[in-house]
């Protein structure tokens, strides 16, 4: 989704002035009174939501407890958080029951404030969530017949300027951390009633077990038996590469077997193109990754994503090329937005074919009709233009999908991720894109 910048949305081409987006690279973001990735609480409580074992273990024997006790009870917590979804001490029920108080005091379990909940026709749903510290992001989740998906954000808004992506009316205001972006998995865990229920058979087996994170049998059995949430996208507001720790923290956690336990093989990560990190992602996360590729040419790339003025799109290819993890069983997904008289014609079409055969990438496209949104520079490709594309790909053995817009009612579809409650005035806008321009210099 696109980052805050305003003053451009008539006109297609870029002012000159425009400021290079992704300049700072991974963009440091202040965020002023936060201690290890831990958003502080006013009532001076530890939310233990985002923390791994040993720092859960860490903050036990800082409390007072010693190593032994303190790297047990962290084990057994660990499980009752991640694995069970459970958000009271009180049930956790092989913790003596002197220590759950102890534990209540100090700390808490967490889960990003609801704001707004919206089911859409097509059975959709959206959330408006709040961070402790007061700021707005959202969640999607889209069911569909054999798998559902959820939207995970990682930003409050977003630093680069991808001239159709509606984020761009919000500005950055800071990363998520790893408790917010695993708090958004969990919450959705929560409202689709999808924890572990403690006569589930399932548990016996697998409490108390440690599976690393490559343990895939364990994980998928577990995950995709009838379940609604099966499958993870890193694609709700911000640029999940520009975050790149707090997302790595949150998905082991996601991964963990005996965390919430997903297998990477249904996580996607979407970047739009963030080449230095790219290799980190698949050697320290390991999903499958999604790369939002959009135009073929140096001239169009420029424009609408302007990340590309920084890593050109030869760079990313052959990043794309070299993503550990990446074979014809785990191909890399282009996503391809459709923006009428702008990058979809057939000379696109077979440019896309020939790049992805140069570089020789096992690769799958998606193409994903424009969501319009009021003031956009941009009008979606009409639907004979995107069957056109889609067959040139096709043809060539590429598959080449087209996306349903999903959750239109709620403006839930990809891009819409912003909501009436942050809606601006224009003025607004006008100060925001000033604040960010002089605040990137
Ligand atoms: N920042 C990351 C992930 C979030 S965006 C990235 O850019 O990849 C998720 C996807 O939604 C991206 O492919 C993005 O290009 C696409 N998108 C953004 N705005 C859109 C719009 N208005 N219509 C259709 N797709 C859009
Ligand atoms: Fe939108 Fe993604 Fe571009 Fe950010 S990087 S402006 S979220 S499309």
């Amino acid at each position: 989704m696109r980052a805050m910048h305003a003053p451009d949305h008539t006109s297609p081409s870029l002012p000159a002035t425009m400021p290079i987006a992704g300049h700072l690279d991974p963009v440091p973001v202040p965020r002023p009174g936060l201690i290890d990735g831990v958003t502080p609480r006013e009532d001076g409580r530890v939310d233990l939501i985002g923390l791994p074992r040993g720092r859960i273990a860490e903050l036990f024997a800082a409390a007072g407890l010693d190593a032994k006790a303190a790297r047990l009870r962290a084990k057994q917590v660990f499980h009752w958080l991640y694995h069970r979804g459970v958000t009271d001490f009180a049930d956790m029920t092989d913790i003596a029951k002197a220590m759950r108080p102890w534990l209540a005091e100090r700390f808490v379990i967490g889960r990003p404030e609801i704001v707004e909940a919206q089911v859409s026709a097509d059975g959709t749903r959206k959330w408006l969530l709040r961070t402790a510290d007061k700021h707005d992001f959202e969640m999607v989740f889209i069911p569909d017949a054999d798998r559902g998906t959820l939207c995970v954000s990682s930003q409050v808004g977003c630093t680069l300027n991808c001239r159709f992506c509606h984020t761009g009316t919000m500005r950055l205001v800071r990363n998520l951390t790893p408790g917010e972006i695993v708090g958004q998995v969990m919450l959705a865990r929560d409202a689709l009633g999808e924890w572990p229920k403690a006569n589930d058979t399932r548990i016996g087996t697998m409490a108390g077990l440690d599976f690393d994170d490559d343990d895939e049998d364990a994980a998928s059995a577990y995950t995709s038996d009838g379940r609604l949430l099966t499958n993870i996208v890193m694609m709700g507001m911000g640029e999940p590469l520009y975050n790149f720790d707090n997302v790595r923290d949150a998905l082991k956690l996601v991964m963990d077997g005996d965390g919430l336990a997903l297998s990477k093989r249904r996580i996607t990560l979407s970047t739009s193109g963030v080449v230095p990190m790219m290799a980190r992602c698949g050697e320290e996360i390991g999903v499958n990754l999604a790369v939002s590729l959009h135009a073929v040419t140096k001239e169009v790339r420029d424009e609408i994503v302007p990340l590309n003025r920084k890593y050109g799109l030869e760079e990313l290819l052959k990043a794309c090329a070299e993503y550990p993890g990446a074979s014809n069983a785990r191909r890399i997904t282009f996503e391809y937005v459709m923006l009428k008289d702008k990058n979809d014609s057939d000379e696109d079409a077979r440019e896309l074919v020939r790049l992805i055969r140069q570089y020789k990438l096992p690769a799958k496209v998606n193409l994903i009709p424009f969501n319009p949104w009021p003031g956009a520079p941009y009008e979606c490709s009409s639907p004979e233009r995107i069957r056109s594309f889609a067959n040139i790909v096709f043809e060539a053995g590429i598959s080449a999908p087209v996306r349903t817009p999903r959750g239109r009612d709620i403006d839930a579809a990809c891009g819409q991720l912003k909501t009436a409650a942050e809606r601006k005035s224009r003025a607004e806008l006008d100060r925001l894109a000033e604040e960010k321009q002089a605040a990137l210099g």
